[in-house]
């Protein structure tokens, strides 16, 4: 235990309890489980299963053979010699490593000596002591209590899985070829199987990835130039505003629009900003555009074939009819994070701010999202 910087007095601590004092309900709670120990001093005693339990292993992301062995080691029906010699079909219980040590599951996949050393390996770092483990089962059950993120449950299931598939064929080689088990070999399997499984979980990761790059822009393929457009809507009282910035491969501004508007919604607003941005684009001679807008309804409108929201329809037939001049230009959502640029120009629009010549001498807070972007900064004079 880690002890103070200041030294302090020596106090009395209840361990069962967060702040270290006494209560009743933990203080019962405690003899229980003492209790239930001495009862299941033979570890593998019969005793029923949480079905939480059961539902933990069947749901591990790990080939199905080691959910079957998980299985079977906590329904106590693995060979060892400990069941064999209950069944007498063995003159002795102990463990073939460890003098006058029943060879229980327990025993087999968790405390004989030479299992420490792997699961002191394994990335878990888990040291095992003889006192957190009663029965196979209730230390499966616990060993990712703490671990809230389901992502890191998976894992260190995963890892406890291989590790203790590993472990078994290991002492069965070990006792059918007559030799000490190597604990390096077992970690060089487990790394791999683990690496294997998690290779599948990997998909995720990817997805998340896929996910968080939306939210930073990104400049345009080479040979393409990138439309980010934006609307700045609240209600149909009020002015709006749209935004469109178009940038190339180096992030460079090219050209850009910003205008003040009368429209009825967000949708609208955002509408408008494609298809002016678009005029404007034509005008540039652009050969492959990318667009890019918040909304997913818009995006839905324009590459859908079937019919969209009636409220932009017309808009949308104009923006239809603009990219055929275009060899190539696709339509993708982003994130509000990755349109700040577009979004700046709506805002400042919506509240008729005209930044007149702003492509080539762009206001500072506007120079700072484009930096942000990915816009290298001119050398200071
Ligand atoms: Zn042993």
């Amino acid at each position: 235990m880690p002890i103070s910087y200041q030294g302090g007095l020596d106090k009395v601590i209840w361990p069962a309890e967060r702040n270290g004092e006494y209560t009743v309900k933990t203080g019962y709670s405690v003899k229980k489980s003492l209790e239930n120990r001495s009862i299941q001093k033979s570890p593998s005693s019969s005793h029923n299963i949480a079905e939480s339990t059961w539902r933990k292993i069947w749901s591990m992301k790990v080939p199905k053979k080691i959910r079957n062995f998980l299985w079977r080691v906590c329904s106590n029906s693995i060979a060892t010699n400990f069941l064999l010699w209950k069944r007498k079909l063995k003159g002795t219980p102990c463990c073939p490593f460890c003098e006058n040590v029943e060879e229980t599951p327990e025993h087999v996949l968790l405390l004989c000596p030479w299992t420490k050393c792997v699961w002191f390996g394994i990335a878990l770092g888990c040291r095992i002591d003889r006192e957190s483990v009663t029965t196979f089962d209730k230390w499966y059950e616990n060993i990712a209590l703490d671990k809230g993120c389901k992502r890191e449950s998976d894992y260190i299931y995963i890892m406890v899985g291989y590790t203790c598939w590993n472990i078994w064929k290991e002492r069965c080689k070990a006792i059918f070829e007559h030799k000490e088990p190597d604990p390096s070999k077992v970690l060089d399997q487990i790394r791999r199987g683990v690496a294997e499984s998690m290779d599948l979980l990997n998909i995720d990761k990817l997805v998340d990835n896929i996910q968080k790059r939306r939210q930073q822009w990104e400049p345009p393929e080479e040979g393409w130039l990138k439309m980010n457009c934006d609307g700045a809507f609240k209600d149909a009282e009020d002015d709006s505003g749209i935004g469109v910035v178009i940038r190339n491969e180096d992030a460079k501004v090219v050209a850009g629009l910003n205008k003040t508007v009368k429209v009825n919604s967000s949708l609208m607003a955002e509408s408008l900003a494609v298809r002016e941005g678009l005029k404007l684009a034509v005008n540039l001679h652009v050969p492959k555009l990318m667009i890019e807008v918040n909304s997913q309804v818009l995006v839905r409108n324009l590459t859908n074939y079937e019919k969209g929201d009636w409220e932009i329809e017309p808009i949308v037939e104009d923006i239809k009819s603009l990219l055929g001049n275009f060899e190539d230009s696709r339509v993708r959502w982003i994130t509000r994070e990755a349109n700040q640029a577009a979004d700046w120009l709506a805002q400042q629009s919506k509240r008729r701010l005209s930044i007149e010549n702003w492509v080539n001498k762009p206001p500072l807070s506007f120079v700072n999202i484009l930096s942000r972007d990915g816009l290298p900064t001119p050398p200071s004079a």
